[in-house]
């Protein structure tokens, strides 16, 4: 590089340069002393979705020296499926109404996340998926999915052979909270010859489920003729009911080695229990429930012993719980115990959680369970398309959309 001579005039510019360069690195930190405030903070990008910003890089010293973040009195937990998204489609302005919670300034209003009983890829990949879809900027711990409280299983499973199923990639979600031994039921069912007798008539068969075809070719990655199955676990929506429901029979009622005489059951867990769910097809699609119901049915016929096992998702109690403690760590964290105030929901609870769902018996039925403070909102782009509120389980506020539902909060809460 050709080195410029010092005159006069440009050390004049090299004290102007480094003039600009104080001013520049003092400009810069006017908005990051801003961004403390509101910890949550919205930088536009390309496509001008709002970026959200958690600030958990400041210095003790820098808390202390500065006031207490704003926290928010309310959060919001979104249903998904028949309330943001039907299929892969936005609908009743959801994208609208996401951006509505962020002020003029990109600020947050309040805390949200997105509680679904869907599932089949981890959270980090669905994050990414509602980013593109929706155009607002979605964090991994932003999304609770129905096998998300999986996680709390791991310490039990970490080191067993456990076996997962459903549409995506179940095997992958469950490598990924932890669980070492895990097999998709697609892979451990290509190992058992003629397991699934009619499988040569299965013409639709997908690429993944191809590639485990050829059990002689292939060597297990695990001794799965002499391990034990520990546990099954329903990720998401099952994709080949008939193969599925006789290779979970085969593993629960031979006590976890398929072929053999019967044995205790090993634990059934289900990411949810939905009977019906609004996807792109105009009437509902029959769910998780639908293929626990028929799962059931079929094993307390054949087995001596009923099924049994334990539902996850909503209406679960504990999900909503669960929520609520995670809604209040995506709060503006609180600099002198920034990382203990986790555990300490009571002293900064929230005046109300809204529950926005399309599915009475799901997200109404769960938020009233829980109690104080969710407040449930039904919306009628969904499960749910009734003139007036639903019979059984009536919630406390019906709009035909998520847009309507987030103006009405807004509002009530002061802060549209
Ligand atoms: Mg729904």
């Amino acid at each position: 590089m050709r080195q410029l001579p010092l005159n006069c005039s440009h050390e004049h510019e090299a004290q102007r340069a480094k003039l600009n360069q104080k001013r520049d690195r003092e400009n810069a930190m006017t908005p990051m002393r801003m961004t403390y405030r509101t910890v949550f903070k919205v930088y536009q990008s390309k496509n001008r979705a709002p970026y959200l910003f958690q600030s958990r890089s400041y210095s003790q010293s820098q808390c202390q020296s500065r006031p207490e973040p704003e926290r928010s009195s309310f959060g919001i937990a979104f249903d998904i499926d028949g309330v943001i998204l039907r299929g892969r489609v936005p609908v009743g302005g959801s994208p609208r109404a996401l951006r509505k919670l962020y002020g003029t300034s990109g600020t947050l209003k309040a805390p949200f996340l997105f509680l679904t009983n869907g599932g089949g890829i981890p959270e980090s990949r669905r994050a990414a998926e509602l980013t593109e879809l929706l155009g607002v900027n979605i964090l991994p711990s932003q999304v609770v999915q129905g096998h998300t409280p999986f996680k709390s299983l791991l310490r039990r499973y970490e080191n067993e052979l456990i076996i997962a199923l459903g549409k995506g990639e179940p095997a992958l979600v469950m490598s990924d909270y932890g669980f070492k031994k895990v097999l998709s039921l697609d892979e451990y069912a290509s190992y058992f010859k003629n397991i699934d007798p009619v499988s040569q008539y299965k013409l639709w068969r997908t690429k993944q489920a191809l590639d485990c075809s050829h059990p002689k070719e292939s060597v297990p990655r695990y001794d799965v003729y002499s391990d034990r199955v520990s546990a099954a676990f329903v990720v998401s929506d099952p994709v080949d009911w008939g193969r599925d429901i006789q290779v979970l029979c085969d593993i629960l009622r031979s006590g976890g080695f398929p072929g053999q005489e019967n044995g205790h059951q090993p634990p059934l867990y289900f990411a949810a229990d939905d009977l019906e769910y609004q996807a792109a097809f105009p009437s509902e699609r029959l769910g998780m429930g639908a293929f626990r119901i028929a799962l059931e049915s079929i094993f307390n016929t054949i087995h001596h012993d009923a099924l049994e096992y334990v539902s996850f998702g909503k209406p679960n109690p504990f999900v909503f719980k669960n929520t609520e403690a995670i809604l209040t760590q995506l709060q503006p964290s609180h600099c002198h115990n920034d990382t203990t105030n986790t555990g300490n929901s009571q002293s900064h609870a929230f005046k109300t959680l809204y529950m926005i769902g399309d599915n009475p018996s799901v997200d109404v039925k769960g938020a009233q369970q829980a109690g104080h403070p969710w407040f449930s909102i039904l919306t009628r782009t969904g499960v749910f398309k009734g003139k007036d509120n639903h019979a059984e389980f009536p919630a406390d506020l019906v709009v035909d959309t998520v847009e309507e539902a987030v103006d009405y909060i807004l509002k009530r809460e002061g802060t549209s």
